[in-house]
């Protein structure tokens, strides 16, 4: 058992094993697969020192940091689809860190409302023009919704993949019909959207490396 970048289980097995054998083997040591999946993920947690070539989470994937030593007085971070370009005069891991959650900031709000538009647009319960969309880099909350409609959303979640990110955006919209947790509000997220126990389980086990 190996994890990849993500946290998520890596199995290394030989070639004949069918994947229905792996899977019920699984399945029977499923309380050793446990163990190792809590100690390699904390083994993973490392705090980030935002030094030149270490990778950083966007929409799932993972890119390095490039830091350019050059005049720029003011950091500003420049995404070229295969890393993240940083000027830094002198190479101050606090402004990097800064710089870069300001583009995450800037991403989070073009993402998550494009994402909450169309989400919103399959949800007939939703009148999409009242939705009013606030984020917050929270340590405990991925998103909440108030009674007056307001969709509060984690800005941690811009380093999710799309489907976890909009599994929390449709739970979130579920909340503007009904308020609570009870059978009528799961009829509506899983027409929203069916994957979401997945989707769940997903966002609960590498939750954690969003937040860092
Ligand atoms: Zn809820």
């Amino acid at each position: 058992m190996e994890l990849d970048e993500q946290g998520g289980l890596v199995i290394v097995a030989p070639r004949h094993w069918t994947k229905a054998y792996i899977n019920a083997t699984l399945a029977q040591n499923l309380p050793r697969v446990e163990r190792f999946l809590i100690t390699a993920r904390k083994r993973q947690l490392q705090p980030l020192l935002y030094t030149d070539g270490e990778l950083h989470l966007y929409l799932g994937k993972r890119y390095p940091l490039v830091i350019n030593r050059g005049s720029g007085l003011k950091s500003s971070v420049v995404f070229s689809g295969d890393n993240f370009r940083v000027e830094n005069g002198e190479h101050d891991p606090e402004r990097i860190r800064a710089a870069l959650q300001n583009w995450y900031l800037e991403q989070a709000r073009k993402v998550f409302s494009a994402r909450l538009q169309e989400i919103a647009n399959r949800a007939d319960w939703v009148d999409d023009r009242s939705i009013q969309m606030k984020l917050r880099r929270m340590k405990r909350t991925w998103g909440n919704c108030s009674s007056k409609g307001v969709i509060k959303l984690n800005t941690h979640l811009i380093k999710a993949p799309l489907p976890v990110l909009d599994a929390v955006i449709a739970h979130e919209l579920c909340h503007l019909q009904e308020m609570n947790h009870s059978r009528a509000f799961y009829v509506l997220l899983e027409q929203l959207n069916p994957n979401w126990r997945q989707d769940r389980t997903r966002l609960r086990s590498e939750g954690n490396l969003y937040l860092l």
